[in-house]
């Protein structure tokens, strides 16, 4: 058994790994897992903003109840559907839950999958409900 401690750490990492911040309430920052995907995510996004969906699938959970503004307590899991964009406001997205099918819309945020985002915006013309063709002979 040897004790050669004090060569392999010069610096003290020991289980009092806390800064004083923690001490905060202000800096705590609250996490929540992707109900799709499992990531563990940062409520606060990037641009200082709460965050409501996973950036890399785009999915949600219903916890608000957009409604009547309160708590929700469906907790389904909430799948992206489409993209709208309000005169001249930034893009949105369209969540369905798919325990009771309600419908929200959540600003993006800068971090949101631009892949997801443009697939769902895509998509209405990807699979036209009649002939493009027509608008060829305008
Ligand atoms: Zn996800
Ligand atoms: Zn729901």
């Amino acid at each position: 058994m040897s004790t050669h401690e004090h060569d392999r750490s010069p610096h003290d990492r020991g289980p009092r790994d806390r800064g004083p911040r923690d001490l905060s309430p202000h800096s705590r920052a609250a996490t929540f897992t992707c109900v799709r995907c499992g990531l563990t995510l940062n409520e606060a996004a990037p641009d200082g903003a709460r965050r409501d969906h996973c950036p890399s699938c785009l999915h949600s959970r219903h916890l608000t109840d957009h409604v009547d503004g309160g708590p929700s307590d469906c907790g389904g899991r909430m799948v992206p559907i489409s993209v709208a964009v309000p005169r001249g406001g930034d893009w949105r997205v369209i969540h369905r839950c798919v325990r009771c099918d309600e419908l929200t819309s959540t600003p993006i945020r800068g971090d949101d999958n631009q892949l997801v985002l443009m697939r769902l915006a895509v998509r209405p013309l990807a699979q036209p409900p009649f002939p493009l063709e027509a608008f060829g002979d305008l």
